[in-house]
């Protein structure tokens, strides 16, 4: 299928490795980190460890210098641990908030947060969502003013992804209230213990328990000169390059999940009998899993191909969007059809259906929601 073209026997080699450690330290521990609402940052050291947060990144700073497809091994297996909050927080760190440093950092941010985020020593979260700029990330207010040897910032960020536990954020600010829109913003890199970083709350939420989504408020909060990040006033176009990887490891998440439970849907379908035989047998049930495993695959080709072309260095934005606003949409149907199959067991917290459920929803909406998705595919296709 798909992964034939794409997946070589080094691929396969690390696939192995980062199954068995899966097996071996995060499957026993997936629901008691689901109860608890968090899994240990202990994680992150060992996969820094194992050199599982480096997989893309260049050798000089600690990486494996892989290609984009090892990143995805390393989500495919993830997704298997049971506990989907574990891949979303290292999505967050290998695939959102570090890969901008790489990019426009300098050489002493690199030292200081690229390197240590690999080893697993300093968790990062990114920085972008506001109460009153979701989607319009245009509308960002949070405000990071010259001051005399570094930036003072007020405002506040919500829905950060490993905020709690974060060590340093990636943050994007408005530098000139003058310019307004996209116009006059500017990244920066920013420690959480410094003095007005406020890690207000910890918010529940449907799924996904096991990561931490926070609500974040700076007050006064006086940061160095050279907490910049990139060029000054290209904050907004150097998020958008960011969110384009963002999108494209959620789409991997979201199919590796989805091919996990409809694996386990099948199972059951093939145990639970009903009328005199398994509830698979009915043609009503194995089309629809027939249908839905022929979407997986496609959403799967377009995702891969998309990734192989971001890998070779296009820059490719309406694959991209095409690639999370599919895999998303018949992700969240899986684990709809998933639970449908398991009737009754499936609605009960006991089995894992339900998780799969609550967890793959979030997906449609972050990151860019399907609506969003459509705008940008519409608009690169000169519809307006
Ligand atoms: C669990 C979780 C984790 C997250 N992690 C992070 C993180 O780590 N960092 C971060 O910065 N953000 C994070 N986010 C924020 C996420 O990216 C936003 O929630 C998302 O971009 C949507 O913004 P919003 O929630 O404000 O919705 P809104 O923008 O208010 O949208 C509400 C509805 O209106 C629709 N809508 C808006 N504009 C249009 C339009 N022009 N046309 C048609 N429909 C439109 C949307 O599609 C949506 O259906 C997270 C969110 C959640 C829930």
């Amino acid at each position: 299928m798909a992964g034939d073209l794409f997946f070589t026997q080094e691929h396969d080699m690390l696939r192995q490795s980062v199954r068995e450690f899966v097996e071996r330290e995060l499957m026993p521990n997936a629901d008691a980190w689901e109860e608890e609402g968090f899994f240990p940052n202990s994680v992150f050291k060992r996969l820094g460890e194992l050199g599982y947060l480096g997989l893309h990144f260049p050798e000089e700073y600690g990486g494996g210098a892989g290609d984009y497809f090892t990143n995805i091994v390393l989500m495919e297996e993830l997704a298997k641990c049971g506990s989907f909050g574990v891949n979303t927080g290292v999505a967050v760190q290998v695939g959102m908030a570090t890969p901008p440093i790489l990019k426009f950092g300098s050489e002493e941010q690199k030292q200081a947060y690229l390197v240590p985020a690999i080893q697993g020593d300093r968790i990062a979260c990114l920085g972008i969502t506001e109460p009153e700029a979701g989607s319009d990330v245009a509308a960002v207010k949070t405000y990071a003013e010259k001051v005399k040897g570094g930036w003072k910032v007020n405002g506040n960020k919500t829905f950060i992804t490993n905020g709690w536990r974060a060590d340093f954020m990636t943050l994007l600010a408005r530098t000139d209230k003058e310019q307004k829109g996209y116009k006059g913003m500017s990244m920066f890199l920013v420690d959480c213990d410094t003095p007005g970083f406020v890690k207000s709350r910890k918010l529940d939420k449907v799924g996904q328990w096991s990561s931490d989504t926070a609500e974040i408020f700076f007050e006064d909060m006086i940061i160095p000169e050279d907490s910049m990040m990139g060029e000054e006033g290209r904050g907004f176009y150097n998020i958008m390059w960011e969110l384009q990887g963002e999108r494209l490891i959620v789409a991997v998440a979201v199919i590796a999940i989805a091919e996990v439970t409809l694996q386990e849907a099948i199972d059951y379908g093939r145990e639970r009998v009903q009328f005199g035989k398994p509830i698979i047998k009915n043609q009503a049930i194995a089309h629809r899993v027939a249908d839905l495993a022929t979407e997986l695959e496609a959403a799967k080709s377009l995702t891969y191909l998309t990734a192989w072309k971001y890998d070779k260095g296009e820059y490719p934005v309406k694959e991209i969007t095409m690639a999370k606003l599919m895999s998303t949409d018949v992700a969240f149907r899986v684990t709809d059809e998933a639970l449908q199959i398991m009737g009754g067991y499936g609605y009960m917290m006991e089995y894992p259906a339900q998780k799969a459920w609550r967890d793959m929803r979030i997906a449609r909406i972050g990151g860019g929601t399907d609506e969003i998705m459509r705008e940008i595919i519409a608009t690169t296709m000169g519809l307006y």
